[in-house]
C-alpha cells in the first residue's frame, strides 16, 4: 500500500478527536511529516498522494500569499527565518465527517487551520464548498493573520471548511455537518483561542447551530462564533459588513483617483452576502451596477440594474431582463468598476487580457492569480486587495465579539459609523505606504500587516 493511502487512512482513524500538525514548508519540498501530536507516530507522505486536489489546480492559493509575505519581509528587510515563520501555519486539523445519506453514510473531510495567534486569538470564518481543499484552507487562513493585522484588530488569523457542495444540501444536513464539525474541534475553538464565522455556502443560521453545540460541550460563550442572527447576540450591522465596506472603499478609489462616484458603472460577481450587500451600497452611493451574476449565471442591463428589486429572489436565474451572461463572462463587461465576490482564481492567465475595468475591488478572496495580477497593473489598473477590500466583515465580527464579550449591544448607526471610519483609516493608510515605497496596494497592504505581525511575533520572545 503507498505511503498516501496508509497516511489517508490513519488520518481518517485518527482525526476526529486529534489535532494533526504539519509543516507547510516540508510540504513545499517533496514530503510531509504528519506530526500526530497525540499518538506518537511519525509518516513520510508523498505530497501528490496526500493533497490531489490542490495539486491539479492551475494555481497554488497558499504559495502565492506567501509570495506576498515575502516580498513585504524583503522591503521591510525581516530576517528570512520570520519571514519562513510567517509562511508556514501554526496548527492545521483534517477531520472526518460522517454524514447520514438515506440508509448509508458519506464521509466528507473538514478543515481547521490555524495561522498565527501573535496578535490575538484566531479569527476566521467557514466554507462549505466542494472545491474546499487544505491547501486553500492554509491560503485563506494565512489572509485572515494579514487582514486583521491591516485593519488593527487584535486578532491573529484562521480558516475552516468542509469539502461538500452546499447547495446540494438540506438544512438537517447543514446542520448535522456544523454540528459534526464542531464537536471534533471543539477543543481548539472558544472565543479567546479560535472565533468561526460565516463565509461561501455558510450564514448567520449555520453559526448559530455551530454556538448552540459549542454551548452544550462547553457552557454558555456567545462570543465563541462571529455572525450569528441577531435574535441570537448577533450584532445589527455585521451581515452587511463585508459588501457595505466594498462599496465604500470602491467609492474611495473613484475619489483617490479623482473619478466620479455618481454613475459609476460597477459589475459584480457573486450575489452572496457579499455581493448583494455590495451591490446595495454602491447603488446607495450613486453608482450605476450594470452586471451582476451567480452560480446559476449573469444578468446585464447598460442602464442599470435595479437592485432593490433583485434581492427578493433567491437566484438570478429567474430575474427579468432583456441580457444574459455566463457566470465568468460577467467579469468580461466593460465598467469603470469590476468587484469579484464570488470564487478565488477567477481572474486567470486564460482571461486576464479581456477584463476592461479600470478599477478592480477584491470582494471575494483571491480572486486574481498572481500572474494575472502582474499583467492588470503593468496595464495600469487599480486593484484594492482582498485584505483590505473585503476586511469590514471581520471589522464587523470584531464589534460582535466585543460586545458579546460586554454583554451590551450597539445600535445599528453606532456599528455602522464604527465600520466606515476605521475602513477609511486602513485605507489612507495603505495609500500612503504605497506612495512611501512606491509599490501597488496589494504590497502596501501586505507591508502594514506584516510589520504588526513580524514586531508582535518577535516581542513575543524566541523561545516559543
Ligand atoms: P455566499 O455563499 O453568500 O455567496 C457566494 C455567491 O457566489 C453566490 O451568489 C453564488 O451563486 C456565487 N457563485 C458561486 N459559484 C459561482 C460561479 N462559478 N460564478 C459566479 N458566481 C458564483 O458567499 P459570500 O459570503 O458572499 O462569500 C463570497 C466571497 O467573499 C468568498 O471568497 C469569501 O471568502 C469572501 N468573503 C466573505 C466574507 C463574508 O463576510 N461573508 C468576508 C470576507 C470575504
Amino acid at each position: 500500500m503507498p505511503f498516501g493511502r496508509l497516511a489517508r487512512q490513519n488520518l481518517k482513524l485518527n482525526a476526529r478527536e486529534i489535532p494533526i500538525e504539519l509543516s507547510p514548508e516540508l510540504c513545499a519540498i517533496k514530503y510531509v511529516h504528519l506530526n500526530i501530536t497525540i499518538s506518537t507516530f511519525l509518516i513520510l507522505v508523498p505530497t501528490r498522494t496526500f493533497f490531489p486536489m490542490s495539486e491539479s489546480k492551475v494555481h497554488n492559493p497558499f504559495a502565492e500569499v506567501n509570495e506576498k509575505v515575502a516580498r513585504a519581509g524583503e522591503l521591510l528587510k525581516l530576517k528570512p527565518g520570520v519571514i519562513s515563520a510567517l509562511s508556514s501555519c501554526e496548527r492545521e486539523v483534517v477531520i472526518s465527517i460522517p454524514l447520514r445519506k438515506n440508509d448509508d453514510v458519506e464521509v466528507l473531510t473538514g478543515y481547521r487551520v490555524q495561522h498565527s495567534s501573535a496578535r490575538g486569538p484566531r479569527k476566521g470564518g467557514i466554507r462549505f464548498h466542494q472545491d474546499v481543499d487544505l491547501n486553500e484552507v492554509r491560503a485563506l487562513a494565512s489572509l485572515m493573520t494579514w487582514k486583521t493585522a491591516l485593519i488593527d484588530v487584535p486578532f491573529g488569523g484562521a480558516k475552516g471548511g468542509v469539502a461538500v457542495d452546499a447547495t446540494k444540501l438540506t438544512a438537517i444536513e447543514k446542520e448535522e455537518i456544523i454540528r459534526r464539525w464542531t464537536r471534533s474541534l471543539v477543543h481548539v475553538l472558544g472565543h479567546h483561542r479560535d472565533i468561526p464565522a460565516p463565509d461561501m455556502g455558510t450564514d448567520s443560521k449555520t453559526m448559530a447551530w455551530l454556538m448552540d453545540e459549542f454551548h452544550r460541550l462547553e457552557g454558555f460563550q456567545p462570543a465563541c462564533v462571529t455572525g450569528k442572527p441577531v435574535e441570537l447576540f448577533g450584532a445589527p450591522g455585521r451581515e452587511e459588513a463585508t459588501g457595505r465596506g466594498v462599496a465604500r472603499i470602491a467609492a474611495a478609489t473613484l475619489e483617490q483617483n479623482e473619478r466620479k462616484v455618481k454613475g459609476a458603472t460597477v459589475v459584480i460577481q457573486g450575489f452572496g452576502n457579499v455581493g448583494r450587500f455590495a451591490a446595495l451600497g454602491c447603488e446607495e452611493l450613486g453608482m450605476t451596477v450594470i452586471a451582476i451574476s451567480d452560480v446559476t449565471g449573469g444578468i446585464v442591463n447598460k442602464k442599470g440594474l435595479d437592485i432593490k428589486s433583485l434581492l427578493s429572489h433567491q437566484t438570478l436565474a429567474d430575474a427579468q431582463v432583456a441580457e444574459r451572461v455566463g457566470s465568468s463572462k460577467v467579469l468580461e463587461v466593460e465598467c469603470d468598476v469590476l468587484i469579484p465576490a464570488a470564487l478565488g482564481g477567477v481572474i486567470n492567465e486564460e482571461n486576464v487580457e479581456r477584463i476592461k475595468a479600470d478599477f478592480i475591488i477584491e470582494g471575494a478572496n483571491q480572486p486574481i492569480t498572481s500572474a494575472a495580477d502582474r499583467k492588470l497593473c503593468e496595464r495600469g489598473a487599480i486593484i484594492v486587495p482582498d485584505i483590505l477590500a473585503n476586511s469590514g466583515g471581520v471589522m464587523g465580527s470584531y464589534f460582535e465579539w466585543t460586545q458579546n464579550i460586554q454583554e451590551f449591544s450597539w445600535p445599528i448607526e453606532k456599528f455602522r459609523s464604527e465600520l466606515d471610519s476605521r475602513m477609511e483609516k486602513a485605507f489612507s493608510q495603505t495609500h500612503k505606504v504605497s506612495k512611501k515605497y512606491k509599490v501597488d496596494l496589494r504590497t502596501a497592504a501586505f507591508i502594514v500587516a506584516v510589520e504588526r505581525v513580524a514586531k508582535a511575533f518577535e516581542m513575543r520572545g524566541s523561545l516559543v
